[in-house]
């Protein structure tokens, strides 16, 4: 097993979760199995409990683990099935080691961070590496590690202790450190400036860790005299240093370090050389072309909490845009903050009010996504009936599927009552119910989270068609309510469907409308699934559906994306040149996506 650790040093924020992926990929294209591990030294065991407004979205794993969202990054780049081990914390660390104390296995000693922490960091590590992710047998080749932070934190000392400790066991050629750092242009001077890059390699060093590569930001090229001068204080030769600058979107991350023979360094310090090929990105190139190109604007409304970090959103973003480069679209996200729609906004504040909904009626589609608590509820059912009355193209995920449901009740069923029992305990007409799978006390327990299987209920769906006819399909889940199963034959009646089911019958899964164009509603989050070239089905027929080809994708659905834009071309209304309103260059969140800037900070 080969390990390559990526550290960031000066600031955060730097892109590291996305430089690594993007290594990752590149050693994959050079024919090598690749695994990943982040490192969060936070002292929450996991993600769960933590606010997506603060620190960015839940990932939900397969298993169930909610983890931090560069595992999504990484899942989406190398196409790999993470478990939740693959994400370690401060607090498992603890929590592993503390257990072990309880049990008695340290047989008297006294237990403490260096050896037992340590020990504990590198055998979870080592653990992890040798899972196979891409579905193969056998252990990948590479496991690329990103610890989270900035070298320096308190909190990461225990971790980079025993990294070192770990590069020094498992000893030279079988341990790269990539090092992210950042080299600012002073304005006036228009000059590249190494000290602060300087400074974190000493800090690196006296930590016991020496780079092999250094990965600079910085917005040009580095200079020629400016690598020589990191070179010589860094003690990093030239060839393994490598200037990630300013690039319109992520995916040219991983041709960037192509283009600059960082695969090489890489391999050479793992003495991997010779059993690598070139590395093959074609595929890759070829779709980071098109995104590169693409002219006729798509825009989704997108409902949710109002929020300054796009970053909460951030697969649901990444569906909508591996949708939208299947279509041949350039995704424009319209920001709508569901509070804005309220009645109770129009008294407050009538001209934000008027700006959202002018903003819901000029998208070409609407999306609803998940979340928890009550704020802007009742503005996310007025978006949906909009949506249903007018014939919008609309997608409900989880609680957006949820509400769908209740609007559905309230308007058409005229129970004017009708909600969750998540906002209404005492409603007379419960059309969602909490249906947990675990524990009904015990808070942490409660939630269905990770894979499930939804069965098709009926063929010809308009689901059932995106996912290639399938006959079940399997996608990842995070809540703790559903709808009433006691009041889906009165919704059926009406006209609603519940297309998709659980096993049981009892938990609806996919709801769709089959006198709309495209109102989809799922109980599950397709978007932690969606992959570049591989875009989620229900995302594709919103996105198709917003752009007037929802026909064509679902006659080429299931074949990938490359069909599916032979496809689509034909029906294509040919492009009106689109006014650029701002390119975000933040290289996680909304970034590659166009936006009103409602929600989105761009850098
Ligand atoms: N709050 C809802 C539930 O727990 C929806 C959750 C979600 O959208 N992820 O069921």
């Amino acid at each position: 097993m080969k390990y390559v650790l990526v550290t960031g040093g000066v600031v955060s924020g730097l892109g590291k979760g996305v430089t690594a992926s993007s290594i990752g990929l590149l050693l994959q294209a050079c024919g090598l199995r690749v695994t990943s591990i982040k490192i969060d030294p936070y002292l929450n065991t996991d993600a769960g409990t933590m606010s997506p407004f603060e620190h960015g979205e839940v990932f939900v794993l397969d298993d169930g683990g909610e983890v931090d969202l560069d595992l999504g990054n990484y899942e989406r780049f190398l196409d790999s099935t993470l478990t939740r081990d693959n994400n370690i914390t401060t607090g498992k660390i603890y929590q592993s080691v503390i257990d072990k104390e309880r049990k008695g296995d340290y047989l008297g000693k006294t237990v403490q961070v260096v050896p037992h922490i340590t020990d504990a960091i590198q055998e979870w590590i080592e653990r992890v590496a040798n899972v196979p992710v891409d579905g193969k047998e056998g252990s990948p080749d590479v496991c690329v590690i990103e610890l989270g932070g900035t070298i320096g934190d308190i909190e990461s000392m225990p971790f980079i202790e025993a990294l070192g400790q770990f590069s020094y066991r498992v000893g030279p050629g079988n341990f790269c450190l990539v090092h992210v750092s950042l080299v600012p242009v002073l304005s006036v001077v228009g000059e590249q400036k190494t000290k602060p890059t300087q400074h974190s390699v000493r800090g690196l060093r006296s930590l016991g860790l020496t780079p092999n590569i250094l990965a600079c930001r910085s917005t040009k090229a580095l200079e020629d005299n400016v690598k020589a001068k990191l070179s010589q204080f860094c003690h990093v030769p030239e060839e393994n240093i490598v200037t990630l600058y300013d690039v319109p979107n992520i995916w040219h991350v991983p041709l960037l370090l192509r283009d600059q023979k960082a695969h090489d360094a890489i391999l050479k310090e793992l003495n991997l050389l010779c059993n690598a090929m070139d590395p093959d990105l074609t595929e890759w190139t070829a779709r980071t072309r098109v995104y590169d190109t693409l002219q006729d604007p798509v825009r989704i409304a997108m409902v949710g909490k109002y929020t300054g970090l796009s970053d909460s959103y951030l697969s649901v973003l990444k569906a909508l845009l591996h949708a939208s480069v299947a279509c041949r679209r350039k995704l424009v996200i319209e920001w709508v903050a569901a509070c804005d729609l309220e009645e109770t906004a129009m008294v407050e504040a009538p001209n934000v009010h008027m700006a959202a909904w002018s903003l819901l009626k000029g998208s070409d589609g609407i999306l609803v996504p998940g979340g928890f608590g009550d704020r802007g509820v009742q503005g996310k059912i007025l978006a949906i009936k909009y949506a249903r009355e007018n014939k919008v193209p609309f997608l409900g995920i989880c609680l957006g599927m949820q509400l769908s449901v209740v609007e559905f009740a309230r308007s058409v069923l005229g129970l004017h009552d009708a909600n969750s029992t998540e906002f209404d305990p005492e409603t007379s007409s419960p059309c969602v119910i909490f249906m947990p799978e675990g524990s009904k006390t015990h808070m942490g327990g409660t939630m269905r989270l990770g894979s499930r299987r939804t069965y098709f209920q009926v063929a010809d769906c308009i689901s059932a068609k995106l996912y290639g006819n399938a006959k079940f399909v399997d996608e990842r889940h995070r809540h703790r309510y559903e709808v009433n199963p006691d009041m889906t034959t009165e919704i059926e009646k009406a006209g609603l469907s519940f297309v998709g089911k659980d096993e049981t019958g009892r938990r609806m899964e996919i709801v769709e409308l089959p006198s709309h164009p495209y109102f989809m509603g799922v109980q599950f989050h397709p978007e932690f699934k969606s992959r570049p070239g591989k875009p989620s089905a229900v995302f594709l027929g919103l996105i198709a559906a917003a752009s007037g080809c929802l026909e064509a994708v679902v006659r080429t659905s299931g074949q990938g994306d490359k069909v599916l834009a032979n496809g689509v071309a034909n029906g294509t209304p040919k492009a009106k040149v689109y006014q650029n309103r701002g390119v975000g260059r933040s290289w996680r969140g909304a970034p590659d996506v166009y936006s009103n800037g409602n929600g989105i900070h761009h850098d």
